[in-house]
């Protein structure tokens, strides 16, 4: 199919999914729809803005019950929330983390603000996360089990843990994942910044790590303005968690003692309390993305030159941001084009992130062959994913 045929056909199915777009369609915006102004209003009649407050304590365990862990530690990013989870998680300077090359950069930010280095892997087709079998391969090749835990024989690094990341919300098949991690003695620290509402093999994404980060940045499927959480089941880790990032300061009535260097990582309770009243709203929200997603699969099923990816086997995706899949072997000269042509009709399109390994940055770091990353980084691009535009139409 030529190109200028395959833009005007994506296009005119977009018109018929998402509505006209009589202003530009962004990729992916808030709601609020819930109680957002009146807590947000209660926090500053009250002079409760900052630090501490009981928004706080209830939006970590809203998060907590929301992914099915014990507990929940609000911070100021997902960024954050990454770091501190690989430190609690065990992460010291000078360690390999295995994470996907095809991921967003603050995985990878996350490591390198331990000290310690990312370690690239590659990504399964039918899920667009790591894959289980490629890291396995991979490891046999280049690992070696010592007494001190799985090491770099390339590097002499040790690697002491691995970061699936839940692309666009579509689980990572933890089965086939947690083998490795047993067999390699790694612990599985989830990068769920895309996953909160997904569910894999009936169970929510978040409760699969030993520990997992989150986001509520403004794009995620809800947002605390900016925000991220830490959750886990393991209580010693929840502890450390909310010990580090809340200055490592010793529960006093008066006296300022401190026990280690710690992080000021604190969630306001202003954002905290934005994010209880979107926490209410995250089972409505789902339910609208994938009603948005089968639509999308619906309406793109016939279309030459390529489909909508669907959620993989057992899962049940939030659908963070749906996805078009261009035809295999296409090249990034054709997929710009596509990309040119649909943000002129007024759809904010965008492409999948680049490699991390091709970011001059992460130029040095370990990196496993990527023959589906790489081919997936020149066929994927996002499209409008908004949960109010299910109803649009
Ligand atoms: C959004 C996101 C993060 C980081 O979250 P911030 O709140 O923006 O710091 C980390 N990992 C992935 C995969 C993300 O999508």
């Amino acid at each position: 199919m030529p190109r200028t045929a395959l833009l005007h056909d994506v296009v005119a199915r977009l018109r018929h999914v998402i509505g006209a777009a009589d202003s530009f369609i962004p990729l992916h915006a808030p709601e609020f729809l819930g109680s957002e102004r009146e807590l947000v209003t209660q926090c500053i009649d009250t002079g409760w803005v900052s630090s501490v407050g009981s928004f706080v304590d209830q939006f970590e365990r809203d998060v907590a019950a929301a992914c099915g862990t014990a507990f929940g530690v609000a911070v100021v990013n997902g960024t954050a929330a990454l770091e501190v989870a690989m430190r609690v998680a065990g992460v010291v300077a000078g360690d390999e983390v295995l994470m996907p090359a095809l991921t967003f950069v603050a995985t990878a930010n996350a490591a390198y603000h331990l000290g310690a280095v990312p370690h690239f892997i590659d990504s399964a087709p039918d899920t667009l996360g790591v894959d289980p079998g490629a890291l396995r391969a991979h490891l046999l090749r280049i690992g070696r089990v010592g007494p001190d835990g799985l090491i770099n024989a390339e590097t002499g690094r040790r690697i002491s843990c691995v970061v699936p990341m839940h692309v666009f919300g579509h689980p990572v098949d933890m089965e086939g994942l947690a083998a490795v991690a047993e067999e390699f003695g790694l612990v599985i620290v989830e990068d769920a910044a895309e996953g909160l509402g997904s569910l894999w093999q009936g169970r929510q994404l978040g409760s699969f790590g030993t520990v997992a980060a989150l986001s509520f940045n403004g794009n995620k499927i809800v947002t605390t303005g900016g925000g991220g959480a830490i959750v886990t089941n393991n209580e010693s880790m929840a502890r450390r968690a909310k010990h580090l990032t809340t200055t490592a300061k010793v529960p006093h009535r008066w006296a300022f003692d401190h026990d280690e260097c710690g992080y000021n990582y604190r969630l306001p309770n202003l954002n905290a309390a934005l994010g209880v009243a979107q926490m209410a709203q995250l089972g409505d929200r789902v339910a609208k993305k994938r009603r948005l997603a089968q639509r999308y699969i619906d309406r793109f099923a016939d279309l030459n030159g390529a489909n909508i990816f669907a959620e993989p086997k057992g899962a049940q995706s939030n659908y963070w941001l749906n996805t078009l899949i261009l035809a295999p072997g296409t090249d990034e000269t054709t997929r710009d084009q596509l990309l040119d042509g649909i943000n002129a009709a007024g759809y904010m399109a965008r492409p999948i992130w680049s490699l991390m390994p091709s970011l001059p940055f992460n130029a040095h770091c370990p990196c496993a062959p990527l023959p589906v990353a790489e081919d997936l980084e020149r066929r994927i691009i996002n499209l409008p994913s908004s949960a109010m535009l299910a109803d649009r139409a």
